[in-house]
Order: structure tokens, then C-alpha cells, then sequence
């Protein structure tokens, strides 16, 4: 899918909304050694608009990793279950650190 442009005022708006830092993994641009990127929440290829909402940040591994799913199996269940959404999910009740620091 071509890239699209997303305006500077919009890229700097998201920015600010995710406190420039990694949606997912929560690295902060000053760590990262390369750019955030912006991504869609709702991949471009099911779909998902260049819209304020569907937009948030994520570094190049999250990102890569995310690639166009919206969805997993939770190694826990085997179920389906709906990627986070860094813009209706709290980080914090997702995620946390194992015992062993991983
Ligand atoms: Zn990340």
C-alpha cells in the first residue's frame, strides 16, 4: 500500500497524546534509535483511516511486529483475542513485568 502523508500539525498532535513514547512497549523516542513511527491502530489494510483517532505512536520493532493485525491468540487461552488499543486500554491492567524481568 503506498504511503500516505500525514500532516505535521496531526504527527505533532499524536505525539503529544502519547507522550512520545512507544504505545506498546512504552520506550520513549529518547531511547530508540530511530524515529517513532506513526501507525494505525486499525491497519490502512482492513480499513483503518488517517484519522486522529485510529493514529497513535510505536517504535520500528512494535510496529513490525503489529504489522496489519488487529488480533492474536493469547498464548494463555488459545483464544482470538483483540490486540491493545494504546487509545481505549489502560497499558497498565495489559501488561506487566514477569518475575524474572521479562
Ligand atoms: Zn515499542
Amino acid at each position: 500500500m503506498a504511503r500516505r502523508y500525514i500532516p505535521v500539525a496531526l504527527e505533532q498532535r499524536v505525539r503529544a497524546a502519547a507522550q512520545n513514547r512507544c504505545g506498546y512497549c512504552l520506550s520513549p523516542q529518547h531511547l530508540v534509535m530511530a524515529r517513532l513511527e506513526i501507525e494505525h491502530i486499525c491497519p490502512r489494510a482492513q480499513g483503518g483511516s488517517d484519522e486522529e483517532e485510529n493514529l497513535w505512536l510505536a517504535c520500528p520493532l512494535c510496529n513490525g511486529h503489529k504489522s496489519d493485525k488487529t488480533t492474536a491468540v493469547d498464548p494463555q487461552t488459545g483464544q482470538h483475542v483483540e490486540l491493545f488499543n494504546p487509545r481505549l486500554q489502560n497499558w497498565s491492567e495489559h501488561f506487566e513485568w514477569s518475575e524474572d524481568g521479562t
